[in-house]
């Protein structure tokens, strides 16, 4: 039987708690009493526990042994900030397929309204991680970062493999990128950034900013996709080359 992860706030060495809306739940809706099993991912480990105390608005368990974990996949979206209800989807979709971090950047088509709220959205979108990873039985939750400027984010120094998706590129694949990066890190699969354009598409002096800071142009194939179509392909596409 699988049974239900709830993600723990705090924890030490031998218990952890829960509290907020997952507290909630857990007494509300399922009458948690003490001594009742569950799983519980305390700082990317699972955990098999028993309800040691329950309080109004916290449950607290005895950690008894860690199970094995899952690991994410070892891929950063970098995601244009573009429509949120969009975005959003693709926050929880990237999260059900494994993504370990979610970058969102500010670039040249984003709309202005939405750079200027994007800030305050982060909170949002670590909400729906956090909800997406506990409903698809992940041991952690993606990073959310904050939203940063596209161009503070391309220079920063990375050990990842870098990778665009650009609809403009017709000869390299996101596969084939990904045959040459296993091939340059011999056997471990490196880390990979993936960066995905905003509704518009990347203007010219970004794709051009990407080109001079090392980050290699592929392609999905010659349809063009909406960004959250091309987030959630990358994603099976790496996931098929690794899992
Ligand atoms: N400029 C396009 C739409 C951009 S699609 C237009 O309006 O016609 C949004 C983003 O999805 C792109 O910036 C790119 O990162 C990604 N994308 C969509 N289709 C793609 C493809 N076939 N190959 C690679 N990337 C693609």
């Amino acid at each position: 039987m699988t049974r239900r992860r709830w993600i723990a706030e705090h924890w030490d060495e031998a218990t952890a708690t829960l509290a907020g809306a997952q507290a909630e739940h857990m007494t509300r809706v399922l009458r948690t009493q003490p001594g009742m099993e569950a799983d519980v991912v305390a700082g990317g480990h699972v955990f098999h526990a028993v309800v040691a105390a329950v309080t109004p608005g916290e449950v607290r368990f005895n950690l008894i042994a860690e199970l094995d974990a899952d690991p994410a996949l070892p891929v950063t979206l970098v995601l244009a900030v573009y429509k949120f209800d969009r975005m959003e989807w693709a926050i929880e979709k990237a999260t059900e397929l494994g993504v370990a971090a979610v970058a969102p950047v500010l670039a040249r088509r984003t709309e202005k309204h939405l750079a200027q709220t994007a800030e305050k959205r982060a909170e949002r979108w670590r909400r729906i991680a956090h909800e997406s990873a506990q409903q698809s039985r992940r041991s952690d939750v993606p990073i959310i970062f904050d939203p940063v400027p596209l161009a503070a984010h391309v220079r920063a120094a990375s050990e990842a493999t870098r990778i665009v998706l650009a609809e403009q590129e017709r000869t390299t694949t996101l596969r084939h990128a990904l045959d040459e990066a296993m091939a340059a890190a011999e056997s471990e699969m490196p880390r990979l950034e993936i960066a995905i354009g905003p509704e518009g598409g990347w203007a010219a002096e970004e794709e051009a900013l990407f080109d001079a800071n090392g980050w290699r142009a592929t392609s999905l194939g010659p349809r063009i996709l909406r960004a959250e179509t091309a987030a959630i392909a990358a994603l099976a596409i790496v996931a098929s080359y690794l899992e």
